[in-house]
């Protein structure tokens, strides 16, 4: 089997990125200074393995790309990893879960918020949140922003909600699949979304090559990246279990 999904792959994505003509930008340069021309938003969202996101911030580093890693509160707040991919010219932001965590109650939720982000500007500005799929709880916590604003909190930009409309074309890497459909709250509404024929990185790469559309979207999880052949194969399998699992959870919810 081909060995997709490690560390040496997503540098030859990056480096197909670069050669296609893409500047990279973080969350925050495209919402409030876009470079203009082929655009490619690249967001992480670090929901396990903090050491693999500082892994890729090195990566990226070394291939001059930049790009937005969002951490969760506590699952991957580790001060040390977030200084160190802040150093590498990142942006870091926060991954916030507060609807699920306080399973649905609004005010309980809007207060955890408010804490979890003075410990993450404890270390850094955020400017820009995303929200965490929470694929095990029925409450969606991007729906915190229909009662609350992010602005007033100094926030400029959420991941998702934010992002709509711009006419990006939105890829993930949940299932270890750019074109499945697996993921079960990670999807952008109004964005067309990848050709399903499009599943391995290669194939990404090609389509890259072929499609020439404007401005990329990506989403890519560090931890499904594997650093060592023995994650490779223990990933492989959970990403078939969990899938397995969610499709399950979600008929029943
Ligand atoms: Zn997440």
């Amino acid at each position: 089997m081909v060995r997709d999904f490690t560390m040496a792959k997503y540098g030859e994505l990056c480096r197909v990125l670069l050669g296609a003509g893409y500047t990279p930008a973080t969350v925050y340069q495209y919402l409030t200074d876009p470079p203009g021309g082929r655009t490619v938003v690249l967001r992480h969202d670090v929901d396990r393995k903090p050491e693999n996101a500082l892994k890729m911030a090195e990566l990226e580093h070394a291939l001059g790309v930049c790009s937005t890693y969002y951490f969760r509160h506590p699952h991957t707040f580790i001060p040390e990893v977030i200084e160190q991919v802040l150093s590498l010219g990142h942006e870091v932001g926060y991954h916030y879960e507060v609807l699920a965590k306080a399973k649905g109650n609004y005010e309980e939720a809007i207060a955890l918020f408010a804490r979890e982000l003075e410990e993450f500007r404890s270390l850094c500005d955020v400017r820009t949140i995303c929200m965490h799929g929470s694929p095990l709880s029925r409450y969606d916590n991007r729906d915190l922003w229909k009662r609350y604003d992010f602005r007033e909190f100094g926030i400029m930009g959420e991941a998702y909600l934010s992002m709509a409309g711009k006419g990006l074309c939105y890829l993930t890497d949940t299932g270890r699949n750019w074109g499945g459909k697996h993921s079960v709250r990670d999807a952008m509404p109004g964005v067309e979304p990848v050709p399903p024929s499009v599943a391995t990185t290669d194939d990404l790469a090609r389509w890259i090559g072929s499609a020439r559309v404007e401005g990329l979207y990506l989403t890519v999880h560090p931890e499904r990246w594997a650093v060592s052949e023995g994650e490779w194969a223990t990933g492989y399998m959970m990403d078939l279990v969990m899938n397995a699992g969610k499709a399950v959870l979600v008929a029943m919810r």
